[in-house]
């Protein structure tokens, strides 16, 4: 049996404003109900919605990402249809010319980065989100605090073959939305919300089966068992053959099951109509261009990072953390120096330092440029290797104190012979131990000359110079 499924998800966009109003856009779950309301968006007699610009351009920003088409001049649909959370009667939705079509995200099937696919988006609209119900006891209230707030529709293409490839692409997808500021795409906050399309046949060259559409779930976990469940209902539905009506269900997840929400719908249920009061919305190419800017397109980043043979999946998995750990890596990235070292340097105390801190390494005390400065040291042999982490390690305990890069010469030959016999002149005791025979304070010793070279000779070969003399005299 033969397992297709496309995907429609709601995303809430991050902007300071509604779509079509003013009034603020929380972010919140828990705000006092009704508070972020006016006659636009309550829809009272008379009031007009006028665009605030925001959620177009994270619409374009969105449009980067997903490399898809943008549409220069696209218009706005009501989708009418009656229930207590819409106050206007109808949804402002974009559904004859939508903002972004066809476009792709490629992304990773599993947790090592190994097997990619590439899944088609048909198209994103924009369009308002509804208010929210509230059932308490045998009673039900409304808060128009989301009414009107900007919602993103993105609908892909029948592009899916398993429960498993449908979780890999909304997680990518999480991620870019968040990582570049789209959305917080909470689940749990419904700011993600997945209209799953399931459809099963026989064979490959029979066409597409019956679908029947899971509304509005919102959790990866009810996702995938939403799936599983529907598959095997319609795969003993073939082998027995029997039929099943296309309707729309809802998803139980306490329970495994799911009950019929409504039967057959199309777009004529709809009512689709073009929205008078709004002008085609047009879009010039600077304005588009312009929010190309810094945007993070993290299959990019994870493929350029995988050629790095060595490179392990908790390197990449650092860059993913945030998207400002991301900004800062790309800095010194942008600068010449090899993404391998950079990672390197910020896998270690800094990510230890931002872990036990819970912030980024972007907010260690170590600035890009003064890792940089620690990154040209070591090439220029001017910092040993081994000693650049305790280095970083000291600077990052430090904090409130003076940069310790800036207390060390500016650049040092170490004269290896001075240095050695500095030390023997220092730590006579210890010499005589070494040459009675306990060798082992020779650790020691090269620890006290490191101390003297303020850090800037190299532990190897200054333990090879002290043992050459040490013997030789
Ligand atoms: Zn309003």
């Amino acid at each position: 049996m033969i397992l297709t499924v496309w995907l429609e998800i709601h995303v809430k966009l991050k902007t300071p404003t509604k779509l079509f109003c003013p009034c603020p856009n929380s972010q919140n779950d828990d705000d006092e109900p009704m508070t972020h309301i006016c006659p636009i968006c309550t829809w009272q007699p008379g009031a007009l919605p006028a665009l605030q610009p925001d959620a177009v351009t994270q619409a374009i920003r969105l449009w980067h990402v997903l490399h898809a088409i943008i549409n220069p001049c696209s218009q706005r649909d009501r989708k009418s249809y009656f229930y207590p959370d819409l106050p206007m009667g109808y949804q402002i939705t974009q559904f004859w010319e939508p903002i972004l079509k066809q476009g792709s995200i490629s992304y990773f099937l599993d947790a090592n980065y190994t097997q990619t696919k590439t899944s088609s988006i048909k198209e994103a609209h924009l369009e308002t989100d509804t208010g929210k119900m509230i059932h308490i006891g045998n009673k039900t209230y409304i808060d128009y605090n989301r009414a009107g707030t900007p919602l993103i529709e993105i609908v892909t293409w029948p592009d899916f073959s398993s429960a498993d490839e449908v979780l890999a692409f909304l997680k990518h997808l999480q991620k870019i939305l968040q990582r570049n500021d789209i959305s917080d795409a909470d689940m749990e906050k419904g700011q993600m919300r997945v209209d799953v399309n399931i459809s099963v046949r026989k064979n490959d060259t029979d066409p597409l089966g019956t679908r029947v559409e899971y509304k509005n779930i919102n959790s990866f976990r009810a996702i995938g068992r939403a799936i599983t469940y529907e598959y095997e209902l319609q795969s003993s539905a073939l082998t027995e053959g029997t039929s099943w009506d296309q309707c729309t269900k809802r998803w139980d997840d306490l329970s495994g099951t799911a009950s019929v929400l409504r039967s057959k719908e199309n777009a004529l249920d709809y009512r689709y109509q073009p929205e008078p009061d709004l002008p085609p919305l047009v879009l010039d190419t600077a304005t588009i261009a312009q929010q190309k800017h810094n945007l993070v397109d993290l299959y990019e980043i994870i493929t350029c990072m995988k050629d790095i043979r060595w490179l392990h999946k908790e390197y990449i998995n650092l860059l993913l953390i945030d998207r400002a750990s991301y900004v800062y890596a790309k800095e010194l990235i942008d600068q010449g120096y090899e993404p391998k070292t950079v990672l390197k340097r910020m896998a270690g105390p800094l990510a230890a330092w931002a872990n036990t801190h819970h912030a980024t390494p972007w907010t260690t005390p170590i600035s890009p440029a003064m890792l940089a400065q620690f990154i040209d040291f070591i090439k220029e042999k001017k910092l040993s290797d081994s000693l650049a982490k305790p280095l970083l390690d000291q600077r990052c305990a430090w904090w409130s104190r003076e940069s310790l890069i800036a207390t060390l010469p500016q650049s040092k030959t170490i004269d290896y012979t001075q240095l050695c016999h500095d030390i023997i002149s220092s730590f006579p005791d210890q010499v005589a131990q070494f040459r009675s025979g306990k060798e082992s304070v020779i650790m020691f010793l090269v620890w006290q000359g490191m101390k003297l070279s303020q850090w800037w000779a190299d532990a190897t070969i200054l333990k090879e110079h002290l043992i050459t003399i040490l013997r030789a005299s």
